[in-house]
């Protein structure tokens, strides 16, 4: 930090927070030191100041918690993949055409389905559906005919019916086999509607995905056809005179792949059966490479799980050249490519915006630790450590103290020391442990040991939010997701923490933050001032976090907050939508509660204290308004 004093300040506050690498040059800081959008990734273009988008919610009445969206960035990640494999082509001379489908299970949102739809007119970027839920929308809303509508997951009767009922609009609906029994059904029910259907094969790849979602594929994966079922199909599409309905040959290794090899492994094992099936007289004309495109969540362009070790252009150059080539080598025409990237697309538009509203320090209310006449061992020996801490011997020392520490609350438990002594040693222990911290920060080189202080010393900062609702991935498969203030970014942060929910749960906490080189176990963030409301962001949240949060005590989904940039107004943006989160009552109406019920039933309580004079009748009838208008309002602390 030290030797960085001559750069411009938004240059070194950005840092401890690694914008520069995760943020796909979408964001920046502003000399006010707040955090700002780049929509168009231009540091000339356009830029929105977050805390601008803070006042005017504020000014709206709109609490925190909030989920804002930048449709202009969502606009801006299709046109990026489409324009990529575009190109990408073009400069390798491949014949076939690049088509991509949204995956809707990546987030659900209708605003951001209609967004990619609108964004991708231009490139035919069509929908991907993996139930009957999903494709019901898909035919409402893909009324592009030029584009693709690609059904994968396992189907019945329905499914295939409605499939078929798009074919029938005249849209290209590519209904993907997943398990064997489908080509029966497919065959029969276009048969029974006079209906011609597109149809598109999964392949069970032997190359194993990595990462998290390994299981998507390899010989035990859930979907997919082996070789001798994919032959098999042919075969009974031959004998019913429909091998002209095969349409596209698809594949999916799992999702947020991390290491590029396993993209071309997958290609170049698909690219055979496509070729094999070319050769033998069966042209498929879509090659489809499925989702898996990774975001680098922690910047570290590695292949750990929350990263990926390539760029777009590499994973669109190698799908291309892989493609290409076997389809040279084994003379047979180069299919369309199709990719069903979702997370790439959606990840950067949105954020949790939450604001802090309480800081638990380790030891923020010491007691007096004044001597007493034959007090307990275990204090004399805190106290002489106290007085005997130097820098010579502050590693021995803090070793003590842990042990002194662990013999206290077993002593305490055996009853043999008493509260107020036990609260003196803790005293003294933060005492020390400070001075411990305060002796370290002079030093060039820190014992390994001795790292785990800056730990033991975080504070945690209490936000309004629920990682369960909004960062559900960071709790169940221990998703990095970044995380930095919006304000006060021209101030370097001193403050030690790891963040802490408001649900009642333990678990109800982030500990993992990205760090400059691998993870912590504490975010550096700034004092908080009695007078200012300090905000801080969740990024990258617009892929499955979004969609996929649960209602842990009840917390319900956000307030949204819907942003286009507008370079004619004086702030580049205005709010051009906002979605009101779940109420308490909605909330608890999803869990089969009767808020009418519930209000009946407080109202009949109340009665009873009014007859019985407990009660004043004006004092009543308050009650039951305010109870009521609790069933109206927002699931999240209303500060
Ligand atoms: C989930 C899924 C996707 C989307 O994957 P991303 O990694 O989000 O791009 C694509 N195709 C299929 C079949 C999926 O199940």
């Amino acid at each position: 930090m030290r030797n960085t004093q001559h750069q411009p300040s938004q240059q070194r506050s950005c840092t401890p927070y690694n914008v520069e690498s995760w943020g796909n040059g979408y964001f920046t800081a502003n000399e006010k030191g707040h955090l700002c959008v780049l929509p168009e990734k231009k540091e000339i273009g356009p830029r929105i100041d977050f805390m601008e988008v803070i006042k005017e919610i504020q000014e709206q009445g709109i609490p925190f918690p909030t989920v804002i969206r930048f449709h202009d960035i969502l606009r801006a990640q299709v046109q990026l993949l489409n324009i990529t494999f575009a190109n990408t082509i073009t400069e390798h001379g491949y014949q076939g055409r690049f088509y991509g489908v949204y995956p809707i299970k990546v987030n659900q949102m209708r605003e951001v389905v209609e967004e990619i739809i609108d964004a991708g007119g231009p490139f035919d970027h069509g929908l991907e559906a993996g139930s009957k839920s999903e494709l019901l929308a898909c035919l409402a809303y893909n009324d592009n005919s030029n584009s693709l509508t690609i059904l994968n997951g396992y189907k019945d009767e329905d499914y295939i019916r409605l499939a078929l009922l798009g074919r029938k609009l005249g849209r290209k609906i590519i209904i993907v086999v997943e398990s064997f029994s489908e080509f029966e059904m497919i065959i029969r029910l276009s048969k029974e509607m006079q209906a011609d259907p597109l149809i598109g094969i999964r392949t069970k790849l032997s190359v194993k995905g990595r990462g998290r979602w390994a299981g998507s594929s390899g010989d035990r994966a859930k979907f997919g056809l082996t070789c001798s079922e994919i032959v098999e199909g042919v075969e009974l599409l031959q004998r019913n005179g429909m091998t002209n309905c095969l349409k596209l040959l698809h594949f999916h290794v799992g999702s947020q792949i991390p290491d590029i090899r396993i993209v071309k492994e997958a290609v170049t094992e698909a690219g055979r059966i496509y070729a094999n099936l070319a050769q033998s007289g069966i042209i498929i004309d879509y090659f489809d490479v499925g989702g898996g495109l990774g975001i680098d969540y922690d910047g570290s362009k590695s292949t750990g799980d929350s990263s990926r070790n390539y760029t777009l252009a590499e994973y669109s150059a190698d799908i291309v050249s892989g493609l290409q080539q076997i389809c040279d080598e084994m003379n047979v025409p180069h299919p369309h490519i199709v990719s069903e990237s979702g997370r790439y697309i959606t990840a950067h538009h949105s954020c949790v915006v939450t604001n802090v509203i309480n800081t638990i320090h380790q030891a923020s209310n010491p007691c007096k630790t004044t001597v007493k006449e034959d007090e307990h061992v275990l204090l004399g020996n805190m106290r002489e450590s106290a007085e005997h801490l130097k820098l010579e011997n502050c590693q021995e020392i803090f070793n003590d103290i842990q042990q002194i520490k662990e013999d206290t609350i077993a002593a305490f438990r055996l009853g043999v020391i008493c509260l107020v002594e036990r609260a003196k040693i803790e005293t003294l222990y933060w005492l020390i442990i400070n001075r411990i911290d305060t002796m370290l920060a002079d030093l060039d080189f820190i014992p390994e040991e001795m790292q785990q202080i800056k730990e033991l010393k975080a504070s945690q900062y209490l936000c309004n939010f629920s990682v369960f609702q909004s960062a559900a991935d960071t709790w169940a498969i221990s998703q990095i997701l970044p995380i930095m203030p919006l304000l006060r970014l021209d101030e370097e942060p001193s403050e030690r923490c790891s963040l802490a929910d408001i649900t009642c749960d333990s678990d109800g906490k982030i500990t993992r933050f990205i760090a400059k080189d691998g993870y912590d176990q504490s975010l550096l963030l700034h004092t908080l001032q009695p007078d200012e409301d300090y905000f801080i962001g969740l990024f990258l949240t617009g892929a499955y976090q979004d969609v996929m949060g649960d209602m842990h005590n009840l917390f319900g989904r956000l307030n949204e907050v819907h942003i286009y940039c507008d370079d004619d107004d004086p702030n580049d943006f205005y709010i051009e939508e906002v979605i009101r989160g779940t109420s308490s009552q909605q909330v608890l109406a999803t869990m089969q509660y009767s808020p009418e019920i519930m209000a009946r039933s407080i109202k009949t309580q109340i009665d009873l204290q009014i007859k019985q004079g407990t009660v004043l009748p004006r004092e009543g009838v308050g009650l039951i308004d305010f109870y009521e208008s609790c069933l109206q309002g927002y699931t999240y602390l209303n500060i």
